[in-house]
């Protein structure tokens, strides 16, 4: 294993990693070497069992970040070098019927529990003058309006300011703070707009790549954007979407 690309002896905690893009995450940082943390709301057995087989190290904790303040107290004296939030919720509805309650759980699970979680993270770097990564999950709605999902749009535009204000402020104590933002990535979040013949056709008709991203896609970029390799990048929301953007 090259250096520049090792995660050995750090220790990642990743949020949503039982399924999708988290789990992907999990694994390409456990086979880079890392000690990963699965924390979710439910159990992240399968993802562990796949990790432990491959001769990784992980382990569960249960959070809920519908409680923006959650993780508070979970990184002290704990080792944690690396921080991936990837925990996400989604609701379509117009801009004229989206309810305030709607609003405010997307809101709170993607952009509060988000920042607070980094705050919770960087405050024990800081403290103990240890240099780490953050890797926060924006979508292409962090640069685009979308439709019918505007929690969703405000939440995930709302992760990339914050991922560049953290970035600026903890460069100094070599933290480095960036964002993925995926394109239309084959999970559990996109399976309706797969089952949907007119949709799915019109989307793939969109991407350059000629295909729906894996979420191994985004699990490698992530492994990346925590190594060695990328310690000057900081303040980057990389857009991961198979030419999306570029169209
Ligand atoms: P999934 O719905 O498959 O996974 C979402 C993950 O977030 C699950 O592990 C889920 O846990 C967890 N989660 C949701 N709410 C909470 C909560 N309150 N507390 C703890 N964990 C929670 O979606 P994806 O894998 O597709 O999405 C992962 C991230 O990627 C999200 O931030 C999403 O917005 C983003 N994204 C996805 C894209 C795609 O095309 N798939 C495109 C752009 C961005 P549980 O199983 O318990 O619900």
């Amino acid at each position: 294993m090259s250096g520049l690309f090792s995660l050995e002896g750090q220790r990642a905690l990743v949020t949503g990693a039982n399924t999708g893009i988290g789990q992907a995450i999990a694994v390409a940082l456990a086979a880079q070497g890392a000690r990963v943390t699965c924390a979710g709301r439910r159990s992240s057995s399968e993802t562990i069992a796949a990790i432990t087989d491959a001769g990784g190290q992980a382990e569960d904790l249960l959070i809920d970040f519908a409680d923006p303040l959650a993780a508070k107290g979970v990184f002290a004296d704990a080792g944690y070098t690396l921080l991936v939030n990837n925990a996400g919720i989604i609701r379509r509805e117009d801009a004229v019927s989206h309810s305030e309650a709607d609003w405010d759980a997307v809101i709170d699970t993607n952009l509060k529990a988000v920042f607070f979680t980094c705050q919770a993270f960087g405050k024990e770097l800081i403290a103990r003058g240890r240099e780490g990564a953050i890797v926060n999950i924006a979508s292409l709605l962090s640069f685009q309006g979308g439709i019918r999902v505007p929690g969703y749009t405000a939440s995930k535009h709302g992760v990339a300011g914050i991922t560049k204000l953290l970035a600026n402020e903890w460069a100094p104590h070599g933290i480095t703070v960036n964002a993925i933002a995926p394109g239309y990535i084959a999970t559990n979040n996109t399976e309706a707009l797969r089952d949907d013949p007119e949709r799915s056709r019109q989307i793939l008709e969109r991407i350059p790549a000629g295909r729906w991203g894996n979420p191994e896609d985004i699990g490698g970029t992530a492994a990346f954007l925590c190594s060695p390799a990328a310690r000057y990048i900081t303040g980057a929301v990389l857009n991961v979407d198979g030419g999306w953007l570029a169209r």
